[in-house]
């Protein structure tokens, strides 16, 4: 894929549109909007797609996955709550937009990618935009154990399950966020870890997300 980091006046009015939109449906949370305000969608895609980059839509990234419609990011980090400094794993790195968003708000991101040119094309992509994340390469239905504990995890695959191994790197007062269901479609959920062994679980909206392989998943 050849990118071009070209930001002129069509795609930063397709831009605001796009946040207009988002408000629209019902994202509130300012940060979040203005982190999408910010962040060049059309970067992670060929210039030949450009007009597709400020559409409500998912699209295909290469090798099977998609880049998340920008709702749906929306939707996911508002439910994070992120806070200016927060350690935050990210599990599906996929074109690196969600984790561009994430650092906007002041994150310090973990992201792992289980599949090796999408992997490859982040670590190059995102360093050149400016973002430094921690890139991982493998299977984070296992969470990353090593750089535990976390104050956020995002998973942005459809899991089988909430993997209770991904429970257990939260901070006591840290917020899982994770699509649950089947292969098909998925509820959102949110999971607070109250105490060392409390768990306070919300049941939210129906998603339709690529499914997260591995281990502890399909
Ligand atoms: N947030 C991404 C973005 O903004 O482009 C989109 C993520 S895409 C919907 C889901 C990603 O999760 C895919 O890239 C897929 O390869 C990855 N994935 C699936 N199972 C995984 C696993 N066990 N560990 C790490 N990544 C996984």
């Amino acid at each position: 894929m050849a990118y071009k980091f070209i930001d002129n006046y069509r795609e930063k009015g397709a831009r605001k549109r796009l946040v207009k939109l988002l408000e629209k449906r019902g994202i509130e949370d300012k940060n979040v909007l203005k982190a999408i305000a910010k962040v060049p969608r059309h970067y992670f895609f060929d210039e030949t797609f450009w007009g597709k980059a400020y559409e409500d839509i998912a699209f295909p990234i290469g090798d099977g996955q998609t880049i998340s419609q920008p709702y749906t990011v929306a939707y996911q980090t508002e439910l994070l709550h992120i806070e200016q400094g927060n350690k935050v794993l990210e599990i599906g790195t996929g074109s690196g937009y969600q984790t561009c968003i994430l650092m906007e708000l002041g994150a310090e991101v973990y992201t792992i990618e289980r599949q090796r040119s999408l992997y490859e094309r982040t670590i190059q992509v995102l360093p050149y935009m400016g973002y430094r994340p921690h890139f991982f390469y493998g299977d984070g239905s296992k969470g990353i154990e090593e750089h535990a504990p976390y104050d956020r995890i995002l998973v942005t695959a459809g899991a089988p399950m909430v993997p209770e191994i991904m429970l257990k790197q939260l901070k006591i007062g840290g917020i899982l966020v994770i699509p649950v269901g089947s292969e098909k479609e998925q509820k959102m959920m949110t999971i607070l870890r109250v105490a060392e062994d409390d768990y306070e679980r919300i049941e939210l909206d129906t998603f339709r997300f690529v499914p997260l392989l591995g281990d502890e998943a399909w």
